[in-house]
């Protein structure tokens, strides 16, 4: 997951509406190095630190647990993992559980010891457990996520082991995996025994982000990118302030962009940043899906509110919403599904209207009064057939152009302009296509996205014909296409309006509220 690096305005006061904490994984050769981190924990904002002695490449355990414990600026959780539960100590087990029992003694506020040698710790203990001290007991599943049952019996066994919190992570091989470890998360807060329940990998993020709402006892929060003591962790900066994970609570509606792949979509940042500028109680989520009707049956709770749809899945999400919006019917594919009250699915495309209403206003300039689109009667041509071209070709339509679709496979390209009423040309023919003057042109293939960015759809020659150019690609946010138009005095369109036009869109079909718009410019502006 990238690290979208946000930055909390100086002074910003954060209220806590949950009891959930941070926890970051200090994880460094030597002790010295551990103390660095725990301050920079501590900075960072996170509530305790997991020392993971396992990392230390020499450890005298009285002396450096005593120093750990004594100088750490937050509470603390030791853990001591062996190779055989996914660690890196390889020593003696007598040793390893003495050291945990150690830190115990001297005043850990937390240790952890795995399920498979909690017998033998009970044993090393012989009945002197700290009161102080909470005894977490963990499981780690690195290749799957058992079914609920199975978790479940894993939960009562650990219970009955005398933890005082339950621990247990499992990887998740489909995102749906997450709603099991939610059920149980849920389920133990009737119980009343405190849990971590994390599902690791990129497909289940989402676990380790709305633990809050769910009521989870921590989570892990990394100091940086990567650097991670479990896969999939996100970092403390991304929890508190991409995710706005202080505020989360039991009725924060879930919201996120649903694709495959989906860690680069600056989404999550636009939303998030206007759910908080606005105290709305939503969080908005990179949604790794694999199969969408899957995802949809599996999360169908009025809690997953509202979803944005990117490649692959727009055209596959339409079949999966209870009513379509007639517009998005016509294009074939859906980008905004909204849960309603009732719990079904409503789905509608506001990539055209982003693209569409960016370009028409463009065109219309400083000019006042203008009666109808100024799009009507305008020769538009539309480069590429996928989803975005669709959506521009029926756009443009509605707003009356004259619409040409130019594509590299020129069947598709027919079929489009037929269903349409538009004419086709191959790629090719796009050079010498010069019926007349001050045509539009959109782009809508990936030609010239990074990192192929001096690769162009048409000849700075050919641009000449066109009096605005738009194009769908936005990073780099000016193309080579966007310059040449430029260059040849042309009006041009960047991408990022558009990604910000069906955002606005997006965010009022989500909340209810007007799109804070300066905002959403501000933040696109950045990147
Ligand atoms: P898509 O459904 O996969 O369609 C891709 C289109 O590009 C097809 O027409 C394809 O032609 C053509 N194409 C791809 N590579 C090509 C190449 N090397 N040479 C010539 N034609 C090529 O994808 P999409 O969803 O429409 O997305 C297309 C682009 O729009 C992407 O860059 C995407 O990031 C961008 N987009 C931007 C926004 C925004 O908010 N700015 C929103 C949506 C999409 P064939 O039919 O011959 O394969």
């Amino acid at each position: 997951v990238v690290d979208f690096g946000v930055k909390k305005m100086e002074g910003e006061a954060v209220m806590r509406s949950n009891q959930t904490l941070i926890c970051a994984p200090i994880m460094a050769d030597s002790v010295d190095q551990m103390l660095i981190l725990m301050q920079k924990a501590k900075s960072s904002g996170a509530d305790l630190v997991e020392v993971r002695l396992d990392n230390l490449k020499s450890f005298n355990p009285r002396p450096d647990i005593d120093t750990l414990i004594r100088q750490s600026p937050l509470p603390t959780l030791f853990t001591y993992r062996p190779t055989w539960e996914g660690g890196q100590y390889a020593g003696d087990e007598m040793s390893r559980l003495d050291a945990l029992r150690l830190a115990m003694e001297l005043g850990a506020d937390h240790i952890d010891v795995e399920l498979k040698a909690i017998d033998e710790f009970n044993n090393v203990l012989r009945g002197n457990k700290s009161t102080k001290c909470k005894l977490i007991v963990s499981s780690h599943n690195y290749d799957s996520t058992p079914s609920a049952e199975d978790l479940g019996n894993l939960v009562a066994k650990i219970q009955a082991s005398g933890a005082d919190i339950v621990k247990f992570a499992t990887t998740a091989q489909d995102i749906t995996d997450v709603a099991r470890v939610f059920q149980i998360t849920v389920h133990s807060q009737v119980s009343g025994v405190p849990i971590i329940a994390m599902v690791m990998g990129e497909k289940g993020l989402m676990s380790r982000i709305l633990c809050p709402k769910f009521g989870g006892y921590l989570t892990f929060g990394t100091l940086e990118v990567g650097k991670v003591s479990a896969p999939g962790q996100p970092t403390i900066e991304n929890l508190l302030n991409l995710y706005n994970f202080r505020q989360l609570g039991p009725d924060t509606r879930i919201f996120g962009i649903i694709g495959k792949p989906v860690s680069h979509s600056k989404s999550p940042l636009l939303y998030n940043e206007a759910f908080r500028s606005v105290g709305f109680n939503g969080v908005y989520l990179h949604l790794l899906v694999d199969d969408v009707a899957n995802f949809f049956q599996t999360y169908a709770s009025l809690d997953f509110a509202g979803f944005s749809c990117t490649i692959p899945h727009k055209e596959a999400a339409l079949d999966c919403c209870d009513e379509v919006d007639p517009t998005a019917k016509s294009i074939g594919a859906v980008n905004c599904i909204v849960r309603r009250p009732d719990g079904k699915l409503f789905g509608c495309n506001t990539d055209y209207v982003g693209a569409i209403s960016a370009i028409e206003e463009a065109l219309q300039g400083s000019q006042l009064s203008v009666s109808g689109s100024p799009l009507a009667g305008k020769l538009f041509v539309v480069i590429g057939a996928g989803g975005a071209g669709k959506a521009l070709a029926y756009g443009a339509k509605e707003k009356g152009a004259r619409v040409v679709i130019a594509n590299r496979t020129y069947e598709r390209a027919r079929e489009l302009a037929d269903v349409v009423g538009a004419q086709a040309l191959s790629l090719d023919e796009l050079s010498n296509f010069h019926p007349e003057n001050d045509m539009i042109l959109a782009n809508t293939t990936s030609i010239g996205m990074q990192p192929k960015v001096d690769d162009t759809p048409i000849s700075k020659e050919a641009l000449r014909y066109y009096s605005l150019v738009f194009d769908a690609v936005y990073t780099p946010k000016i193309t080579r296409l966007l310059r040449e138009a430029q260059e040849n005095g042309a009006k041009v369109v960047t991408g990022v309006e558009m990604f910000i036009g069906q955002a606005y869109e997006q965010y009022e079909r989500f909340t209810g509220l007007p799109a804070p718009k300066e905002l959403f410019k501000n933040i696109m502006a950045t990147y």
